[in-house]
């Protein structure tokens, strides 16, 4: 399966020029780079202007977040509907920093998973223990992370989808989690999905990991022998579109050598 490598732009950067250029720089700098697939989470007010040909340059689009109704008195809230017009094909869903500044709940993510899978958009389920406890042991709360969001949902109905294990003690610190857990993560988030939806699901989604990653760690997590991560999700390196591009090349070249 191919690997994803997804930017999570977060609240930056601060101008839409300087947007324009990094997602431009990226663009140009994948255009050569073959059996990946690239996606950029940007604010929400610049995907519009993003939008334009980004799909004939192999670089996607990906909302941040999501609301679960189609319209109405939802101030400051996007729809489905409206991300798509723009050509959004992904969005991020439950990231610990919405979770931490806007306290996003269970409930929550489990109704925007439903949102974006009912709307043909590729959910990016991020799940992740806030501190870090015994190394080596995947904490019970990823487990119910997982099942909460995957609440109600029909098997089969999540087989695009991504989960991004982002242990939120590694996010922007510096400090990412070690291959071989962050591969322990993923064949532990697969059995619950596994139970939850079923093999066949569990077989096609991808698992990738978050937290720290940089051009000099990311093809560690590539794992040769076993299905380990099937991806990344950058976020403070995405913004240095060098090293962003750099990370992508290590991570294919890892996965070619396979
Ligand atoms: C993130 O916030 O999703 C993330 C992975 O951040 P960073 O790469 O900066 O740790």
């Amino acid at each position: 399966m191919k690997k994803i490598i997804i930017a999570n732009w977060k609240m930056n950067p601060p101008t839409f020029k300087e947007a324009r250029r990094l997602f431009d720089k990226v663009r140009k700098g994948v255009r050569k780079v073959k059996n990946v697939e690239v996606v950029v989470a940007s604010p929400f007010v610049y995907l519009p202007l993003l939008g334009v040909g980004s799909r004939k340059l192999k670089v996607a689009l990906a909302a941040q977040d999501i609301f679960w109704q189609s319209n109405g008195p939802f101030t400051g809230e996007i729809s489905a509907d409206m991300l798509k017009e723009f050509g959004v094909t992904h969005v991020i869903i439950g990231h610990s920093e919405r979770k931490k500044w806007l306290g996003e709940t269970d409930e929550m993510i489990n109704k925007k998973v439903k949102t974006a899978l009912k709307h043909g958009l590729i959910p990016v389920l991020c799940v992740g223990e806030w501190e870090r406890e015994v190394a080596g042991e995947i904490p019970h709360i990823v487990e119910e992370q997982v099942r909460a969001a995957l609440k109600g949902i029909k098997k089969g109905d999540f087989k695009n989808g991504i989960i991004a294990y982002e242990p939120v003690w590694a996010i922007g610190t510096g400090k990412a989690e070690t291959p071989d857990n962050a591969t322990k993560a993923s064949l532990y988030i697969r059995r619950i999905v596994k139970s939850v939806l079923g093999s066949r699901t569990a077989e096609k989604i991808r698992i990738i990991y978050g937290g720290s990653v940089n051009s000099q760690n990311a093809e560690s997590f590539i794992a040769k022998d076993i299905r380990g991560m099937e991806g990344m999700l950058v976020g403070g390196a995405s913004l240095n579109a060098a090293e962003f591009i750099q990370i992508i090349k290590n991570v294919v070249e890892a996965d070619r050598r396979g």
